[in-house]
């Protein structure tokens, strides 16, 4: 009940500071204002969620006849060490706190060295609401050393890590060594898929803000759109004129699109979109820095549209991380299922169609961790699990399947 209550007043006190914490935020990774305030929201949001579940991590009694009495309990693992990427800190350290602390582990958060602010003032939060000391310790550094150091050190107990593939697999060799699990949650390539009888006045603005969210640097961004034949025309050009109506500005003037995290991150996604022309592809829209800006104006890049992709085209199966979105189209359900699943990625998965059975055979046959039907949820709230299939990870977070990630079953058999 105490760990409840000391979580409800975190959550309160995030509410109080959310401005404060959106602007730092915002200051710290580009972000769009209003962006950063929903992720303040949405932080306050897992402590209070998880806070409600402190006293409810059930066990299960099984039925052994009558010479025994045998129960389950879920016991915590112990030191949780978590490693948080650059995109949403505030946001993902309380993903993992939350849960981690309502059921009983302590935890070593290190957050990354690109933005790490958000996360220091949440830490100080946390003390000032009555967290006892030593149950939440923040080690800022770099990846390849304080990242590493945690992975590989014996006194932890579990791992939780959220970042890129390559990154991730490494961690999961580094804990391998003391056999500590790990919960890895990475990218994703997530696609819409829509089907030619979608109400596309519905669908449209969603799937730009599916793309476009933080600037496209979300795992979980509908960064491609598969698009039955008939509408393929349609959607292209209206997708278009929305992107046209776009704002993108420095973070603090909350624009619809804000710079991108570094100038590396920039590079990468301007190096891309270059290898898409280079592959074939059409730049619909954007493609540039900021038209009208040069290079040195921030770490732009104006919202792009690539139409012509084809599935064996890097920009259809690598994730970019910035405001770039694929459009492919497909003529059967089949090959948008096919073309869905031709990457290495399965986080997310957009469905749209008024065809209950074409929508239902696509959601079961997706390989995807969550999937949205005429409507796309990007990490679908602190209620419901999210986790990837395939190279996107596994584990669940949120929900309450995030609880079992962070306890273990103990059995306990009695002979009367
Ligand atoms: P990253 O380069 O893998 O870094 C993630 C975190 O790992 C950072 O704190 C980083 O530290 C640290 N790190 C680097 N090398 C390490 C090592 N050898 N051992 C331990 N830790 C190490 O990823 P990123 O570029 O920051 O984030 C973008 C990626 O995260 C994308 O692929 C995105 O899809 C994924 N992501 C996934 C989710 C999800 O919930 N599925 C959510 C958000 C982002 P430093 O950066 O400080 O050096």
């Amino acid at each position: 009940m105490q760990r409840g209550r000391v979580l409800y007043a975190i959550a309160r006190r995030i509410l109080e500071e959310q401005d404060r914490l959106a602007r730092l935020e915002s200051q710290d990774t580009g972000k769009p204002l209003a962006q950063a305030q929903a992720d303040a929201v949405a932080a306050a949001r897992f402590f209070e969620y998880y806070a409600g579940v402190a006293d409810k991590v059930l066990g299960s009694s099984i039925p052994l006849g009558p010479d025994y009495a045998d129960f389950t309990v879920r016991e915590p693992l112990g030191v949780t060490a978590q490693i948080v990427p650059w995109n949403y800190p505030l946001q993902i350290a309380s993903r993992g706190l939350a849960p981690a602390l309502a059921t009983g582990n302590t935890v070593v958060l290190k957050p990354a060295e690109l933005a790490c602010l958000s996360v220091l003032e949440l830490t100080r939060i946390c003390h000032e609401e009555g967290l006892p000391p030593g149950v939440l310790n923040v080690v800022p550094g770099l990846g390849q050393e304080a990242g590493y150091a945690l992975a590989a050190h014996p006194g932890v107990n579990l791992v939780v890590f959220t970042g890129s593939v390559a990154t991730g697999a490494q961690v999961m060799r580094t804990a391998a060594d003391n056999i500590v699990p790990v919960l890895l949650e990475l990218g994703g390539k997530s696609p819409n898929i829509v089907l030619a009888d979608a109400d596309l006045d519905d669908a449209l603005p969603v799937l730009l803000k599916a793309a476009f969210p933080n600037s496209g640097q979300t795992c979980s961004a509908g960064s491609r759109v598969l698009v039955q034949r008939a509408r393929h025309r349609e959607l292209v050009d209206r997708l278009a004129a929305l992107c046209h109506g776009l704002k993108v500005g420095p973070g603090l003037q909350n624009p619809d699109i804000g710079p991108l995290v570094s100038r590396a991150q920039q590079g990468k996604v301007l190096d891309y979109i270059g290898i898409a022309r280079d592959e074939g592809a059409e730049v619909i829209t954007g493609g540039t820095p900021l038209p009208g800006a040069d290079l040195s104006h921030g770490n732009f890049v104006s919202p792009t549209l690539l139409d012509g992709a084809r599935p064996e085209m890097r920009v259809h199966r690598e994730e970019i991380f910035g405001p770039v979105l694929t459009i492919l189209p497909f003529d059967e359900v089949e090959e948008a299922a096919a073309l869905a699943n031709a990457t290495e990625y399965g986080l997310v998965a957009g469905i749209w169609g008024r065809d209950v059975g074409a929508t239902n055979w696509l959601a079961r046959t997706v390989k995807a961790g969550q999937i949205f039907i005429n409507c796309y949820g990007a990490g679908g709230g602190v209620e419901l699990p999210f986790g990837g299939y395939r190279k996107s990870g596994f584990g669940r977070e949120k929900g309450l399947d995030a609880l079992l990630s962070y306890t273990q079953v103990k059995n306990i058999c009695t002979r009367i």
